[in-house]
């Protein structure tokens, strides 16, 4: 189904084409007349198009024809050009009638994309470079004759019986060469053509002049050198983490190895043989850490200034260089990414490589070069920008963790895809959800204002939201725009707006999305549902409100420990509302609301985890601190009775784990680098009273876990002492973990702080300027702590963590200033193989102080 603003449409008198044509002044002619394509619902003109014309052109024209007829009702023939002309003519595309005209350009010049617009005597010249320039001209002339696309099913074609012939002469080629915004709401064929996208997802085909096509898209070095087909005869291709060489998730590639090298060309020249159609191959790091820790691969980084760009990019210039032999017209990608992100010093990429630099780690309320937090990111953009003329961006702009979550970014979409091209940026990758129906916030106007700033970052975004609003909304539209604003002045600096900073997996407790917000935004949407004036405007209004309604049904997951039970306020209530939200959702077709995950395995877990638990409470006059046994044993609370304050960090209520989360936990890890938890059943031993509570865990590997909680008499301290015993008959490798992840009170002066063995002090503030808004690192025995490190903020101690330093193999820490702040430290055991029987202590005290 197609709308369209009517003629007697505010929008199209305040800016329709006439105001458009007005503007650009229509060519004269000897009556000084304005001259027409159209008058009266009657044309002169034929559209011309040469006899070789590529499909693309064919299809511009048809377009042209199209949207001429629907905007005046003239439908203007389309004629191929195999002889003298007796009429007037558009000339679109190459053709022999256009040359005939010796038009004093070059369409070959114009590139792949590029196009010229321009009136020879009375004819309206169409035509650009192959593939897309021509049909980009076609579809740029209808957008000055006011013509919008705004989603797959709302549109603006002004109606009109006169139609001016705008006196044009002017050559435009796209601001990036890559446009790219990934919603599902831009996939479709004709929505990205005729805004002029190209991205690697978009179903576009011969008939749109293909587009910029990757293979594989993206974090690909497990298809690179594929661990089942090398590993077992070349460990060494593998990062070596903590000692061993290891294979698969949580690992890298060894960068410097010539086998790896080879087999990493190998593949590249396999992807090239079946999938010729790719203009790009991507030799890309897989989405998390675990870098090559050996010699040769550390001895790189040090040359090349320390950054772990260096040894990838090296690599990839190498696989590159390789390629090129062959293939001189392919290109390879590589990430900046999470650790690669700072660029190296010596090493620059060849010409026939991209870099995709991704800002993961910024704040997205903000122009980056307003924001305090953006300051490591626009350091590492210049220094990139420096030594490649040839950088794409891989920028973010969804909550990642809640698809449906307001989003605020639009302030800073609109001053960051300009700042891009203004540092050189060649090409865009805008991440967003892709989820199957689409249905993200706001996710068909980002890819409208997207798309718009991708082809020319001069347009004017107000401008574009305003008519998304007015075409989408109607009548409704002007509380929608008061929505829209609304939610932008919760991050707009002050004295507009409230100056929240918005991280992309923000929790929707964040600051920006405050009860206050929530309450006007709801009376905003009543007022729009009341004014929408036909069921498709109803439906958008109540899409759109879903971001609120998932806002508030996940704050009331919240749980609450209540008289030993630790669980929703209102469980019964918010079970109705879930189910209610989740059908909403699944109404409009979405089925995923978190990156990775789709709705129905979210149902599933919300089954699973939101129900009562049984609480074990230890208490003293000092503190109050509980214990969920069936929650992996995990402290859930430690709060300070006198001033009511809970030191742990209360995790994301709409983490789809969520409770299971965070707190205060020991158990037991294969080494230093698993993160998988063992399957550990967990019970409580009898003759727990309020100073002590003894819990039992059974691992399905035979291993016995003895964990004890303790008070120290009418102190704040809480000692954990956990005791690992390996009850099977085989050889365990093991080491034992004590975790606390806190809450601090002020993130900003936050430190930590501790002897070294050797007397050292290490006193390091954590949130530093001008680099990234969370880190994380390790001591190993024996440079770690003398058996204390402590969080330290500008009012004092907040936490000491006291160990054995006898017991401890490795102390390590993380911390976040993003979302709701959180420092988490880790007491590590040291690792052993436990043989039948043998077994490993680790004691922790933890002290609030
Ligand atoms: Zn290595
Ligand atoms: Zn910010």
């Amino acid at each position: 189904m197609k709308e369209e603003a009517g003629p007697t449409s505010p929008l199209i008198n305040r800016r329709g084409f006439l105001t458009c044509a007005g503007a650009l002044a229509a060519t004269r002619g000897a009556s000084g007349k304005t001259p027409l394509l159209v008058d009266n619902g009657k044309s002169e003109y034929s559209i011309v198009i040469g006899q070789e014309a590529s499909l693309p052109e064919k299809r511009a024209a048809g377009e042209l024809q199209q949207f001429l007829e629907e905007m005046s009702g003239a439908r203007l023939p389309i004629v191929t050009a195999n002889g003298p002309l007796r009429s007037r003519s558009i000339l679109v595309g190459d053709s022999a009638a256009l040359r005939a005209r010796k038009p004093g350009f070059d369409l070959e010049s114009l590139g792949a994309e590029g196009y010229i617009l321009k009136m020879i005597g009375s004819d309206l010249v169409i035509a650009g470079g192959r593939p897309r320039g021509t049909m980009y001209g076609v579809y740029g002339y209808l957008d000055k004759l006011g013509c919008r696309w705004f989603t797959q099913n709302v549109s603006r074609i002004p109606k009109t019986p006169r139609i001016p012939l705008l006196a044009l002469n002017e050559t435009r080629q796209p601001s990036f060469e890559y446009r790219e915004p990934f919603f599902a709401e831009a996939l479709a064929k004709d929505w990205a053509a005729r805004n002029r996208q190209n991205g690697n997802r978009m179903h576009l085909d011969d008939w749109t002049g293909g587009k910029v096509q990757y293979f594989p898209f993206v974090h690909s070095f497990l298809q690179l050198v594929p661990p089942e087909k090398y590993f077992e005869k070349h460990p060494e291709y593998y990062s070596l983490i903590d000692g061993k060489r290891r294979p698969g998730v949580h690992s890298q590639l060894c960068l410097t190895n010539s086998g790896t090298l080879r087999a990493a060309v190998e593949t590249v020249r396999e992807w090239i043989a079946t999938h010729p159609e790719a203009t790009i191959y991507s030799v890309s790091q897989n989405d998390w850490t675990g870098w090559c820790e050996c010699d040769n691969c550390r001895k790189v980084e040090e040359e090349e200034g320390g950054a772990h760009s260096g040894p990838l990019l090296r690599f990839v210039n190498a696989v590159a260089a390789e390629i090129e032999k062959t293939h001189p017209d392919k290109l390879i990608d590589t990430l900046a990414y999470w650790y690669t992100e700072a660029p190296p010093s010596r090493v620059r990429p060849r010409p026939n490589v991209r870099i995709r630099l991704c800002p993961i780690d910024a704040c997205i309320a903000h122009p980056f070069e307003q924001c305090r937090h953006d300051a490591y990111f626009m350091n590492n953009l210049r220094a990139w920008s420096e030594i490649t003329s040839q950088l794409y961006i891989w920028h973010y702009n969804t909550n990642f963790h809640h698809y449906l979550a307001p989003c605020p970014d639009f302030d800073e979409l609109a001053a960051d895809i300009p700042m891009y091209h203004r540092h050189g940026v060649v090409g865009i990758f805008l991440e967003g959800a892709p989820t199957a129906a689409g249905g993200a916030e706001n996710a068909e106007l980002r890819s409208y204002v997207m798309a718009r700033l991708l082809w020319d970052v001069n347009t004017n975004v107000r401008q574009d939201i305003e008519d998304f609003h007015h075409a989408s909304y109607g009548a409704a539209a002007p509380p929608m725009l008061e929505y829209f604003d609304l939610l932008h002045r919760q991050v707009r600096t002050a004295p507009g707006g409230r100056g929240a900073h918005v991280w992309i997996f923000d929790p929707v407790t964040a600051q920006y999305l405050g009860q206050e917000f929530l309450d006007q935004a709801k009376i905003l949407f009543q007022r729009a549902a009341a004014l929408a004036e036909n069921e498709d405007v109803r439906r958008r209004v109540h899409k759109a409100r879903l971001s609120i309604d998932y806002v508030e049904v996940n704050r009331s997951k919240r749980f609450l420990v209540k008289d030993g039970w630790y669980a929703p306020a209102d469980l019964d209530a918010l079970k109705s509302r879930w189910n209610a939200l989740i059908s909403g959702v699944r109404s409009f077709g979405m089925d995923a609301i978190h990156e990775h995950f789709l709705i129905a395995d979210d149902a599933a877990l919300f089954e699973l985890r939101v129900r009562p638990y049984p609480v074990v409470t230890l208490e003293n006059t000092r503190v109050a601190v509980h214990v969920v046994p069936a929650l992996e044993g995990r402290a859930v609370s430690f709060v300070d009775k006198a001033t009511g304050r809970d030191i742990l960090f209360h995790p994301d209520v709409g983490d789809r784990q969520y409770p299971n989360l965070a707190g205060l936990v020991a158990a037991p890890r294969t080494d230093y680098v698993a993160t998988d938890a063992w399957d550990t059943k967990w019970s409580v031993e009898p003759g727990t009273d309020n100073s002590e509570v003894v819990l039992i865990g059974a691992s399905t590997n035979g291993c016995r876990i003895r964990r004890a909680l303790r008070l120290i008499g009418e102190t704040a301290k809480l000692r954990t002492e956990t005791t690992l015993t390996n009850g099977g008959a085989a050889a365990i490798e093991a080491a034992l973990m004590a975790n606390i992840q806190m809450a601090p009170s002020d993130i900003e002066t936050s430190a930590l702080a501790f002897s070294k063995r050797d007397g050292a002090i290490v006193h390091q503030t954590l949130l530093v300027p001008e680099q990234r808004p969370g880190s994380n690192g390790a001591y190993d025995s024996p440079d770690g702590p003398a058996g204390e490190w402590r969080i330290v903020e500008a009012t004092g101690t907040k936490l000491t963590s006291r160990f054995a330093t006898a017991q401890a193999g490795r102390v390590s820490y993380s911390w976040s200033a993003k979302g709701a702040p959180v420092i988490s430290l880790t007491v590590w055991s040291e690792r052993h193989i436990l043989n039948s029987g043998d077994r490993l202590q680790l004691d922790v005290e933890y002290d609030p102080g």
